[in-house]
């Protein structure tokens, strides 16, 4: 049943050759999220898959923002939001990341979570892993325990699960 879920979303998920630019295949998840029923057994899975303890769900920005509210409220969490650097108000940490070609930052507010807070870690899709590691030591700077980042799609060509495995975590993905 879990594998005959996964089918459906598979196939609700667009690809767009060459975007943002020649050579990558853009996994779209924008044509999932409208349809109903792929909106609503994406977040059933992600929620069958937790293992672990969830007390707030951390969404990366910005297509991480979609799936941890709704995994927050079917768990009773709180959602802490992993923005781009310079966008959140208050006193914040933050952490850079390689890219292709250059560096990002993301960053929380630096009382974002009580120590010791079990943090769940969601984003649409994981590629390389470097956003999602600049996460998890973000969170773990601020105190957090977090043992489980979910993610929609994996690229597993591109290694980032195994690596962030390697931080500790256990990983999981709905299609791949
Ligand atoms: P990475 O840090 O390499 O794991 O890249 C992950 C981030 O970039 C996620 O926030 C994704 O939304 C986005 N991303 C990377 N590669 C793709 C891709 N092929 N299709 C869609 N989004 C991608």
């Amino acid at each position: 049943a879990a594998a005959a879920a996964n089918d459906d979303i598979r196939r609700r998920i667009r690809t767009i050759p060459d975007f943002p630019k020649p050579g990558v295949q853009f996994r779209d998840i924008t044509t999932l999220l409208l349809d109903p029923q792929g909106l609503q057994l994406s977040v059933e899975r992600m929620l069958d898959q937790i293992a672990v303890p969830v007390d707030i769900v951390a969404g990366i920005e910005a297509r991480g923002f979609v799936f941890a509210p709704a995994i927050a409220l079917a768990l009773g969490a709180g959602v802490l939001l992993i923005r781009k650097d310079g966008k959140l108000p208050g006193a914040t940490i933050a952490e850079e990341y390689a890219l292709e070609y250059g560096t990002d930052r993301i960053a929380i507010h630096a009382d974002a979570c009580t120590p010791g807070a079990n943090v769940l870690l969601v984003d649409d899709l994981i590629a390389t892993g470097g956003t999602a590691r600049a996460a998890v030591r973000l969170l773990r700077k601020a105190g957090a325990t977090v043992r489980q980042a979910a993610f929609v799609i994996e690229l597993p060509d591109l290694g980032g699960a195994e690596m962030l495995r390697g931080e500790n975590l256990a990983v999981t993905s709905l299609v791949q």
